[in-house]
């Protein structure tokens, strides 16, 4: 029921039709519709089972596009020039003349805009000429999906196509950053480290970390603290691992695990994110087959796209809701 394309053009022409497609780009596959087709972008919200408070990101082909949309200052001309097309999302004022449907911004005043870093998306974006609301193409708190076949999994027969890229080249979500309200504040780390961003803008306000003070899910409801979750138990920092467990291995595994996913033996955290969402999706399912307790997950220290994992298996670990 849901067509595998190999042609943007065909991508395109679905999208202006007002259906939904699937689409590569080099962060996760993204559920796209025309972000002004209001029945479309409420479509995305039924296929995902995804709350209506929950706001989309809207993609463009290039910063001039995305900034007739939202009113962009200094900073984030500064930020679309060192980082698009690429994983950096800017949350800024919706211009008076927005096209974008209110739903996708889930009411707000403030629009979250990106230009993604994938040819195959970029001539998507290109073709249709409007802009294209995508989050993540995954039903709502799931694991997000890498290749066409997690896509399958997640939405066959809830959407129209797939267009085929093949597998994600990052493989975490963008870094969404709050330009919106004067200061820099970090809503989600992602394929952009926040240092890369300081070093264009300066100092960037992190997020309030899990479990201390009020829960942060009305300032960006990604921040939702059970999200990419998968159905057995996730146990983070582990130091040793049961016979019944399954593995998430950073480096040398530890002993004595039913199942082993590997995320980077050189202890690299690009590799590592390119591999976070596969890995786990291949241990939640072959765990759950072998009737295995849980997954144990190792720890993963240091900067560049780590901390945007440690996020990514905290949320995954947290109590659903
Ligand atoms: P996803 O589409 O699943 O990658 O998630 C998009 C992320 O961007 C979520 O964390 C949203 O809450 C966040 N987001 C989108 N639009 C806004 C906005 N206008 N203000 C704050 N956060 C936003
Ligand atoms: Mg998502």
């Amino acid at each position: 029921m849901t067509a595998l394309l190999d042609d943007p053009l065909d991508a395109a022409a679905l999208l202006r039709a007002g259906a939904l497609v699937a689409l590569p780009t080099e962060t996760v596959y993204g559920l796209g519709a025309d972000a002004r087709n209001g029945a479309a972008v409420a479509a995305i919200f039924e296929a995902k089972g995804r709350p209506h408070f929950n706001p989309l990101i809207c993609h463009f082909p290039d910063a001039e596009a995305a900034f007739a949309e939202v009113r962009a200052d200094g900073r984030a001309r500064a930020l679309a020039a060192a980082f698009w097309p690429g994983p950096l999302t800017l949350v800024l004022p919706r211009r008076a003349d927005c096209r974008v449907d209110l739903l996708a911004g889930a009411g707000l005043d403030t629009l979250a805009v990106r230009v993604p870093d994938h040819p195959l998306a970029l001539a998507v974006l290109r073709a249709v000429g409007t802009p294209v609301a995508a989050p993540s193409a995954n039903r709502s708190g799931r694991v997000s999906p890498t290749t066409p076949a997690h896509v399958r999994e997640e939405l066959e027969g809830r959407i129209a196509a797939i267009l085929d890229g093949g597998e994600c080249a990052v493989g975490v979500e963008s870094t969404v950053l709050d330009l919106s309200a004067g200061g820099a504040a970090l809503l989600r780390p992602g394929g952009v480290p926040v240092e890369a961003i300081e070093a264009v803008i300066g100092p960037v306000g992190r997020p309030i970390p899990h479990g201390a003070g009020p829960a942060p899910t009305l300032r960006s409801p990604g921040l939702l603290l059970s999200h990419y979750a998968p159905t057995l138990p996730l146990r983070l920092d582990a130091t040793d691992v049961g016979a019944d467990e399954a593995l998430l291995a950073y480096g040398t595994p530890l002993a004595g695990a039913a199942l082993v996913a590997q995320l980077s033996e050189a202890r690299d955290a690009t590799e590592a994110a390119r591999h976070l969402f596969g890995a786990l999706r291949h241990l939640d399912a072959e765990g759950q087959r072998l009737s295995l307790r849980g997954i144990a997950a190792m720890p993963v220290p240091g900067e560049g796209l780590a901390p945007a994992i440690r996020d990514r298996l905290a949320r995954a670990a947290a109590p659903k809701a």
